[in-house]
């Protein structure tokens, strides 16, 4: 069963009347197809349109080998085979499709003028689409060049015509690509600037389309894959993108055509200022170290330094705890709290014979916890906090005894 194609000499065609040929069910859905549609089917690198049969939501078009339009439809309730019906295509996502289709002719032509990059393959993603263009070594230079050309085209608002030639017919016009089908060939026309077969819906004019924008580039697959927006998708990437930009900026305090400076001084900012924490805390470890050393006791030959502080990082106990053991014989036990965590890091001298890992495992099981380590040093945790000093004492009379 042939369709006729409504939408291929009238894109701006939303409502239409049609003769149903036949009704199948599929599924849990039913495809209807008619004798003639202005429905766009999925085809091309181009979605489907969506709409309405006499009211009913039609979720998806498609296209068989044979040429015949399915719209699928969820309930055919009121449909007969032999009757007539009314079609509704929906405005917001027809205009959309046609503006990033449109927008993708003229971008492709301005590519090949601009560095001489043929399109390879088009999608139109739900958020933004693509082409893969022929092109090795892209930089800013190519895409701002073609983006100048393509939106010189939309400014000069200029017709946008369908021909439906036969073979010869367009062998004669200066098409970009070659037709991907035989017999009667549609060509759209930009004027004085493109040629091209295409079955898509179209602009009547370039000014439909809307601003044209490259929104990013990279190399896939040996092509190179730019991402675009075009017309009501550019409009709402814009103020995504400038509401981005200025928040950033009011929390800067600077304008927002100077925000990214301001963050990449305060990106390095925040490197050096971690630099100099790390040196801070080798120096204050070492400082704190000799004055626990001070007035620590001397328990079987070796200085017995206890300590339990509010809130300190398990990194800077270690540190410490390295400071307290590397000169005169010492140990070290150590804690720290936090809200609903208390850690403990035990270290020793090297010449004294005690086992760090044994010692803490027992104070952590007092912090309803676990923790381990080699004989020297030490860690591990436990969520009962107000029993740290408890745990340490215990690991202290394991010591003395
Ligand atoms: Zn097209």
């Amino acid at each position: 069963m042939h369709t006729e194609r409504l939408y291929f000499t009238d894109s701006a065609l939303l409502e239409f009347d049609a003769a149903v040929l036949d009704i199948r069910p599929v599924d849990d859905s039913f495809h209807v197809v008619l004798d003639r549609t202005a429905f766009y089917p999925t085809g091309g690198g181009q979605p489907h349109d969506t709409g309405t049969l006499d009211g009913l939501q039609v979720i998806d078009v498609s296209e068989t080998d044979e040429g015949t339009i399915l719209h699928v439809v969820n309930n055919a309730a009121g449909l007969a085979v032999g009757n007539r019906l009314h079609g509704l295509v929906d405005a917001d996502r027809r205009r959309d499709h046609l503006q990033q289709h449109s927008g993708q002719h003229i971008l492709s032509q301005s590519f090949l003028e601009a560095c001489g990059a043929e399109t390879r393959s088009f999608h139109l993603g739900s958020v933004s689409s693509t082409i893969d263009i022929a092109l090795d070594s892209p930089a800013d230079e190519h895409m701002r060049a073609a983006e100048e050309r393509a939106n010189r085209i939309v400014f000069e608002n200029r017709p946008m015509r369908v021909h439906l030639v036969d073979e010869d017919e367009a062998a004669r016009l200066p098409l970009r690509k070659e037709s991907a089908v035989q017999g009667m060939i549609r060509v759209i026309e930009v004027e004085d600037f493109d040629w091209s077969p295409c079955g898509g819906t179209h602009a009547n004019r370039t000014g439909e389309i809307g601003l044209i924008t490259i929104k990013s580039f990279e190399r896939a697959k040996r092509l190179t894959r730019v991402e675009f927006l075009c017309g009501g998708r550019a409009l709402r990437d814009y103020r995504l993108a400038n509401r981005t930009a200025l928040s950033v900026a009011k929390m800067l305090s600077v304008e927002r055509e100077e925000s990214a400076e301001a963050v990449a001084r305060l990106v390095q900012e925040g490197k050096s200022q971690r630099k100099r924490i790390r040196e801070l805390t080798e120096i204050t470890a070492r400082v704190e170290a000799a004055e626990l050393l001070a007035s620590a006791n001397s328990v079987n030959g070796f200085k017995l330094v206890t300590a339990v502080f509010d809130q300190r990082d398990v990194e800077e106990m270690r540190l410490l705890a390295h400071r307290l053991i590397e000169g005169e014989a010492a140990v070290a036990l150590l804690g720290s709290k936090e809200p609903g965590m208390a850690r403990l890091v035990f270290a020793r001298s090297a010449s004294i014979d005690i086992n760090m890992g044994q010692l803490l495992s027992a104070a952590c099981a007092t912090l309803g916890g676990k923790g381990g380590g080699k004989p020297d040093l030490a860690q591990g945790g436990g969520p009962n906090v107000d029993k740290v000093d408890d745990a340490i004492k215990i690991a202290v009379s394991g010591l003395t005894n």
